[in-house]
């Protein structure tokens, strides 16, 4: 086999190697992103029909998933800020701030 088609061959192989991660990872995403409840995975979909998501971890680029998970937190904070208002927000993040601390000495992450 020629140097020229070595190369050809082990840069396909990358790319084949690579594609594959992207679906893995991408599927790690799709079962752990909080919505258990809300997932849908026959024959090999993998979709979230959460009203915060409706992605398509399968064919979703990933900057529409990056963009639909940023809406979707700044929804909630909005919302929380409506319902709670901003002085409970900052008391909220002190507390998660804490308990990761406290997390943190116990040896947790
Ligand atoms: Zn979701």
């Amino acid at each position: 086999m020629g140097e020229r088609s070595k190369k050809v061959e082990e840069l396909r192989d990358h790319h084949l190697a690579t594609v594959k991660d992207n679906m893995k990872l991408r599927e790690l995403l799709w079962l752990h992103h909080g919505h258990s409840e809300a997932l849908y995975g026959d024959d090999g979909e993998m979709q979230c029909n959460h009203p915060d998501c409706v992605i398509d971890f399968k064919r979703d680029s990933v900057e529409k998933i990056v963009e639909r998970f940023n809406k979707a937190r700044y929804r909630r904070m909005v919302e929380f800020i409506r319902t709670e208002g901003v002085g409970n927000m900052r008391q909220k993040i002190e507390e998660g701030e804490e308990m990761s601390k406290a997390n943190k000495a116990k040896g947790g992450k």
